[in-house]
């Protein structure tokens, strides 16, 4: 008898530890605990605003996906109307949508808001930083989003990774780049800590959102733009007016842009219903990930057959941008303790991450594709 007692209190005892343990999870997961359950069924409506236009089926795709994820998971009744740029707000708005709740959510990239806390920069990316698949799993696995939480809850936003772009383009001009001199003065369109570094090296640097871009260039406001890669840059037709498509793209190497939520919308959120979000976010995010990979490689052959010059950046700008990155970043540290406390944490991430992904990575792309890159 009190053998079948104990073993009893013991059975008891190990479900009370699974819970705990599943507990556990749900806080490490930082979303879904102690939310309120059992609330499929319950009718949300949202808005979605995005910095980005209909026509980027790729960057803008993203939050198409989000929405159609959502509305099929949960049986038609949580909804999200996605609004592209200038529809609800403007592209360099929609942090502050999302902060004042006239959208629910929002896709846009943390880097336009730099003005507003230097460190949302490392949401997106910073030059001469991480790839892709190193921002991701920094983001992912190795920490960063728990500190680009801490900085977007000052705005009383909570952010999740929705997508990456892969290493992009280093932007069209409309004359070649010689050397340094001739950054001088030259209009550029580059946003985030890539435009910091180009201001640094003499550049009248301009922010534009993608749709404004074009008309500048075309009527001469701008010498030279920077967007994404061939597929979107294709789209929104540079190469008819700049000529020379410079590369590397060394202040975007592996840029991701987050679905922003406003934190009093998510709290009123039923568990279920996080749970997609979190869920959805992720699909959305490999869905722009995959269609750039995808779509890329055909544009750029499309690209190569029009009227244009593809350019390396001369060593001498690839050397100065590079010293003038790191200068940056600590010039941004040492007037910011949680922008030191972020670069500290992203820099050892970096700097293991580079040594791995030399040795296996970058050896084999090297051996494999480094034939065929560009004029080698
Ligand atoms: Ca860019």
């Amino acid at each position: 008898m009190n053998q079948r007692i104990n073993r009893r209190k013991l059975i008891t005892g190990g479900l009370v530890g699974a819970a705990a343990v599943a507990a556990g999870c749900g806080t490490k997961a930082g979303t879904g605990a102690g939310a309120a359950t059992g609330g499929l069924g319950k009718r949300v409506r949202w808005t979605l605003a995005s910095s980005f236009p209909s026509s980027l089926d790729t960057i803008y795709g993203a939050a198409e996906v989000l929405a159609a994820r959502v509305a099929e998971m949960s049986g038609g009744q949580f909804t999200i109307r996605v609004m592209e740029a200038g529809e609800l707000v403007g592209a360099m708005q929609v942090l502050d949508s999302v902060q004042n709740g006239a959208a629910q959510i929002g896709q846009t990239g943390g880097y336009y808001y730099t003005g507003k806390d230097a460190a949302l920069a490392f949401d997106t990316c910073v030059p001469f930083g991480l790839t892709a698949r190193q921002q991701t799993a920094w983001l992912m696995e190795g920490g960063g989003l728990e500190l680009m939480r801490e900085v977007y809850a000052d705005f009383g936003i909570i952010n999740f990774p929705g997508g990456n772009t892969g290493a992009q383009m280093g932007g069209w001009f409309k004359n070649p780049v010689g050397g340094m001199d001739d950054l001088k003065g030259l209009k550029m369109r580059i946003p985030g800590q890539g435009g910091k570094v180009m201001d640094a090296l003499g550049v009248n640097v301009q922010v534009l959102a993608g749709g404004d871009i074009y008309p500048a260039l075309e009527r001469g406001a701008i010498d030279a733009t920077e967007w994404v890669g061939p597929y979107d840059d294709e789209k929104l037709g540079f190469y008819k007016v700049a000529k020379n498509y410079y590369y590397p793209g060394w202040w975007e190497p592996g840029p991701n842009l987050s679905f922003l939520v406003n934190q009093a919308a998510w709290d009123e959120l039923p568990a279920e219903y996080k749970a997609m979000i979190e869920a959805a976010t992720r699909e959305g995010a490999t869905a722009m990930m995959t269609r750039y990979d995808a779509k890329n490689p055909a544009a750029w052959k499309r690209l190569l057959e029009q009227d244009i010059t593809v350019r390396r950046f001369p060593e001498d700008i690839l050397a100065a941008a590079r010293v003038a990155a790191e200068e940056l970043l600590e010039t941004e540290a040492a007037a910011d303790a949680r922008y030191a406390k972020i670069l500290g944490q992203w820099r050892k991430f970096r700097d293991d991450s580079f040594d791995w992904f030399g040795a296996a990575e970058l050896s084999y792309m090297d051996f494999a594709m480094g034939g065929s890159a560009l004029g080698k």
